[in-house]
């Protein structure tokens, strides 16, 4: 135990504030990943599972345990000018009603969704989807496409995840279900009543203009939001310079995380990101020392 508590005061800083457990799309339990974290120096880690805070929880006790600062987080899948936007929302108090009643909205919107996939890809020719991407999923309004993709690679229909992707479950492919996830302001809305900050997840991996991109983030910052994802694991250093930038033009805090998946994104490891670019400011420093929840 002293040894143990010695470690933690020498740890270098290490912050990844985007990640996933099973209870939505990533493989590992919360116990696991908060484990992995350890194991790979990480100080302060933030769960982020989309559209659910169900492990949190578990998150935070394998968190005390080792010794690490959980942020708790979530990513909500929002709608914008008919693209599909993804908000992270940090220090969140995941108990807090509005926040809650967004949350079973946008769970009912994934459960039936998640139906409706499997009858398109019966339909296809490809049967008894419904049933094999639920046991890959931790509960019914839990099924991601990610789960999806992963059923279509076992049974041999693509040979890789992307590919499901891109044949059937991307935009205006045959599997594709149109979402009515909530609208930007909604979501901002939730996070900021349950006292947290909203963040832009990777801008750049939306198939946007800059210019379009541009404008996200003026209706961004005009509904609340106060932070941007900064440092990814998927971008160019190139685009990182160009978030930073942006980062500072409009006035957001800057992120950084893996969005580490497990299995289903195996070239990506939790805290493998490059460094923020100077200049930016990091949303994460009024947590540091915080105990959260
Ligand atoms: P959903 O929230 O159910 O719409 O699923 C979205 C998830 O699918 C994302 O969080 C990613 O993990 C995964 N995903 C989205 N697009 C792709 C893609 N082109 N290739 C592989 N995984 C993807
Ligand atoms: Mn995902
Ligand atoms: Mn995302
Ligand atoms: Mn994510």
């Amino acid at each position: 135990m002293q040894q143990q508590s010695h470690a933690k005061e020498t740890r270098m800083p290490l912050v990844d504030l985007h990640s996933h457990s099973h209870y939505s799309d990533g493989s590992l339990a919360p116990a696991d990943l908060v484990a992995l974290a350890a194991r790979a120096g990480i100080t302060m880690l933030a769960l982020t599972d989309h559209d659910s805070v169900d492990g949190l929880v578990e998150a935070q006790a394998a968190a005390d345990e080792h010794g690490i600062q959980l942020v708790p987080g979530v990513e909500l899948s929002t709608i914008w000018n008919g693209q599909s936007i993804h908000i992270v929302g940090l220090g969140i108090n995941p108990t807090e009603p509005s926040l809650q009643r967004g949350l079973a909205q946008q769970a009912q919107a994934r459960a039936d969704r998640a139906k409706a996939i499997g009858d398109r890809l019966s339909e296809l020719g490809m049967p008894g989807a419904y049933e094999g991407a639920l046991a890959l999923a931790n509960s019914p309004d839990a099924i991601s496409r990610t789960h999806y993709g992963q059923w279509l690679l076992e049974k041999g229909h693509v040979t890789h995840v992307q590919q499901a992707f891109d044949k059937y479950l991307g935009p205006r492919k045959p599997a594709s279900v149109p979402m009515p996830w909530a609208s930007l302001s909604e979501v901002i809305n939730w996070i900021k009543q349950a006292g947290g900050v909203a963040v832009i997840a990777h801008p750049g991996r939306y198939p946007l203009t800059r210019t379009k991109l541009r404008a996200l983030l003026a209706d961004f910052v005009a509904a609340g939001g106060e932070a941007m994802e900064v440092a990814t694991a998927t971008e160019k250093p190139e685009m990182i310079k160009y978030l930073a930038q942006l980062s500072r033009q409009f006035g957001l805090l800057a992120s950084q995380g893996s969005d580490y998946h497990g299995k289903p994104a195996p070239w990506i490891a939790l805290g493998r990101f490059a460094n923020l670019p100077s200049g930016c400011e990091p949303v994460w420093t009024r947590w540091l020392g915080e105990t959260l929840q």
